[in-house]
């Protein structure tokens, strides 16, 4: 890719309105299943291009796993925030790939949640390991990807695409999870979540995740305790850090 094409490709990216891009070049990438998928997908792919924007953490405060039949259940403001912020994403990824097609590139938009295999609870892409690869963040121990910025109040929607894109840079980052100590684990109503052992990253039993998560209609309730990326806190956490300033 010539010098003029590859920084109006990045001016294409710099213009996105999501909160973080990264890139994951299929070429740091051999042998794995993200490149492999990622040709199968789209013949020919050379990077793939991950696109977040965070869920407020005013809204995450309201998950609740467990509601009274007929009341009015706050937990449906998490819901409706995720689907505002999926629909964010997806019109970024479309706008994108329409860039990509006006500088001659082949772009396949993988819109927020993506293409789920409901028997091996699977996507076919998994965009977690994609924004890993591409320098976002790292996993936690109920193995979402934490971001430095938001922890894991993170969405993700993806472009495969031809244009050869340099990875992005890795982010430094400590890992929460070490000075925590399992808040997500404490918190699993079903026990899905598990200290990870040696040579694991994360260990969980997404099976008893599910079951319980589908027959109650929402769980998070591991997000909603996460204390990674809570630095942007929200309005009551301010005020009850402010009382409790005043009343020492
Ligand atoms: S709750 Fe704690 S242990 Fe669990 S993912 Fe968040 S920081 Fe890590
Ligand atoms: S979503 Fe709920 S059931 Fe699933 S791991 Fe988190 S706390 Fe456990």
């Amino acid at each position: 890719m010539n010098e003029e094409k590859t920084e109006e490709i990045y001016a294409l990216l710099g213009k996105l309105e999501v909160d973080k891009v990264g890139v994951a070049s299929l070429d740091d990438l051999p042998g794995t299943e993200i490149r492999e998928k990622a040709t199968r997908l789209l013949p020919g792919a050379s990077s793939i291009i991950v696109l977040a924007l965070e869920v407020f953490q005013e809204v995450v405060s309201h998950i609740a796993s467990r509601v009274w039949v007929g009341e009015m259940a706050l937990r449906d403001l998490y819901l409706k925030n995720t689907e505002l912020v999926g629909g964010l994403l997806n019109w970024e990824a479309y706008q994108l790939v329409k860039g990509l097609h006006n500088n001659g590139f082949k772009g396949l938009p993988l819109p927020d949640g993506g293409v789920f295999d409901e028997r091996f609870l699977e996507g076919e892409i998994s965009f977690k390991h994609v924004a890993q690869a591409a320098g976002l963040g790292i996993f936690d121990w109920h193995s979402m990807l934490i971001m430095p910025e938001y922890g894991s109040r993170v969405r993700f929607a993806c472009v495969v695409t031809d244009a050869p894109l340099a990875s992005t840079p890795v982010i430094e980052m400590g890992n929460p999870c070490i000075k925590c100590q399992g808040a997500c684990v404490r918190v699993c109503p079903v026990r899905a979540i598990g200290k990870p052992e040696e040579g694991e990253t994360y260990h969980v039993d997404k099976y008893a995740c599910n079951t319980y998560y589908a027959g109650v209609g929402l769980c998070s309730e591991c997000l909603k305790v996460c204390p990674a990326g809570r630095e942007q806190q929200c309005g009551h956490e301010v005020l009850q850090n402010l009382m409790e300033r005043a009343l020492s």
